[in-house]
């Protein structure tokens, strides 16, 4: 069945001033990687036919290629009836003047949204000073929606170093600026990517790893972003590389290669040999998988993505066309 999106994501670089623990991008310093304003354009073209209701621009850290940015929200105005939205780490909000000036640029291009992230993870690299800077700046300016995004383990409930430190963040951002109005989202760490080797570490710290194999006997629910359904997403991820993903690794095809148009309307998840064994299976029918090509089962998996994805990086230099981009995969150089 063709995908018809009602959103695309771009990942315009890896590179990002932070290496956040959780990055299932493993974006950081140096990783490089980027998505010209003028290729995001032609993927908006290519879309334009498709109910899309938001375009969200992100990497890697979006304001490292300010000028590029600027000319994403304005293509996405132009070529699409979609909202466009930027999100960050707001490192760049050290300063009112210099903020004042980044986030009227864009909102000059046609940004009225902005998301902001602050938990433990980022908050180990960008004061959360600059985040309630962002907020106030972006008011002023008329943003109409500003989001703040949590990144949890496991959930916000669960007690554990990281939950805690990302409980007094919001407290702290609370006290230094006035939340009415900013749209706060609750996220679920998954452990791909970096988060694969780091989360394991954190939890069993506290004693919250699993012992044995996860209970992943059940299906793929995918993130409610891809629409949850592996059968029928509504959303895709373009990567600097021109990779187009599900979830982080599963690619559809790469668009430099094949058009974007048509990667959508060919896709049919009984021919991609990984997405039809997630949905037919499960994580543990990829685990067999990599089993059989001689993979050692870790003793525990903290749920089906960890399960999924370390089994996905075992098999991923086995099938690199479907499990990519690498950069999901390789460890941080
Ligand atoms: S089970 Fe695998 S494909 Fe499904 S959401 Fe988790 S990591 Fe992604």
């Amino acid at each position: 069945m063709p995908i018809s999106l009602r959103g695309i994501d771009f990942l315009i670089t890896y590179n990002c001033p932070s290496q956040c623990a959780h990055c299932c991008y493993r974006a950081g310093p140096g990783r490089g990687g980027r998505l010209s304003a003028a290729e995001v354009t032609g993927y908006l073209r290519q879309v334009s036919g498709h109910p899309l209701e938001w375009v969200m621009l992100f990497g890697g850290e979006p304001f490292l290629y300010m000028d590029d940015l600027a000319a994403m929200v304005a293509a996405v105005r132009r070529e699409t009836a979609a909202q466009p939205i930027v999100f960050t780490n707001a490192y760049w909000a050290y300063d009112e003047a210099f903020a004042t000036q980044r986030l009227s640029r864009l909102r000059a291009a046609g940004l009225d949204r902005i998301s902001l992230s602050v938990d433990a993870f980022h908050s180990a690299y960008v004061p959360v000073a600059r985040v309630a800077l962002a907020i106030r700046v972006a008011r002023a300016l008329g943003y109409a929606q500003i989001d703040v995004d949590n990144q949890w383990i496991i959930a916000p409930e669960l007690e554990t170093p990281t939950n805690a430190a990302t409980r007094r963040m919001m407290d702290l951002l609370a006290e230094m600026v006035d939340l009415t109005g900013v749209h706060v989202s609750n996220s679920r760490t998954r452990p791909v990517g970096r988060a694969a080797e780091r989360l394991p570490e954190i939890l069993r710290a506290v004693g919250r790893m699993p012992e044995g194999l996860c209970e992943a006997k059940g299906l793929c629910i995918a993130p409610y972003y891809l629409g949850e359904d592996l059968r029928q997403p509504r959303t895709v991820e373009v990567f600097p590389d021109g990779e187009v993903n599900l979830c982080a690794g599963i690619s559809l095809g790469n668009a430099r290669r094949t058009p974007l148009s048509q990667l959508l309307a060919g896709y049919d998840y009984t021919k991609h040999p990984v997405i039809r064994m997630l949905v037919t299976g499960g994580p543990v029918a990829l685990l067999a998988e990599a089993e059989a090509a001689g993979y050692a089962r870790l003793p525990g998996y903290i749920d089906p993505c960890h399960l999924c994805y370390e089994a996905r990086r075992f098999l991923h230099p086995k099938q690199p066309a479907l499990l990519a981009p690498a950069a999901v995969y390789d460890p941080d150089r």
